[in-house]
C-alpha cells in the first residue's frame, strides 16, 4: 500500500529531525486526520502501517485516527454541501454530480516521540 510507505518515510524523517541522540527517537503516537472522501479504510491502513514499520523508529506506534468531514461541490446548484461518502446526493437538490473539494486527503498532523 502506497499511502503506508508515504506515511513511514514522512514519519521517519520527522523522527530523524527531532532526534537529540545518536540512538533517535521511537514514535509512540501518530495523529492522522483522514477525510471521509479519502477512501482509506482504516483497519488496512492500521495493519499495513504496523507491518512496514517493523524494525523501523515507528514500530508498535499507535495511529491516532480523526476523521474530517467532506465537502463536496454540487455542480447542479452551484452550492458547497456536507458528504458522508462518494455516494451522497446534494442534500439541496438531489443530484448526484458532485465534486469532491474537501475531506478527501490524509494528513500527518503530529507525532509523540520518546
Ligand atoms: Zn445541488
Amino acid at each position: 500500500m502506497t499511502i503506508c510507505r508515504t506515511l513511514l518515510e514522512r514519519v521517519e524523517s520527522h523522527a530523524n529531525a527531532v532526534a537529540t541522540n545518536a540512538d533517535g527517537v521511537r514514535v509512540r503516537r501518530l495523529c492522522l486526520e483522514i477525510g471521509c472522501l479519502a477512501n482509506i479504510e482504516i483497519g488496512a491502513l492500521d495493519f499495513c502501517f504496523r507491518a512496514i514499520a517493523r524494525g523501523t523508529c515507528a514500530e508498535g506506534a499507535v495511529l491516532q485516527i480523526r476523521r474530517a468531514p467532506g465537502l463536496a461541490w454540487c455542480t447542479e446548484c452551484a452550492t458547497e454541501v456536507p458528504v458522508q461518502s462518494h455516494l451522497d446526493e446534494c442534500r439541496h437538490c438531489g443530484s448526484g454530480m458532485l465534486v469532491p473539494c474537501g475531506g478527501d486527503q490524509m494528513r500527518l498532523e503530529g507525532m509523540e516521540v520518546f
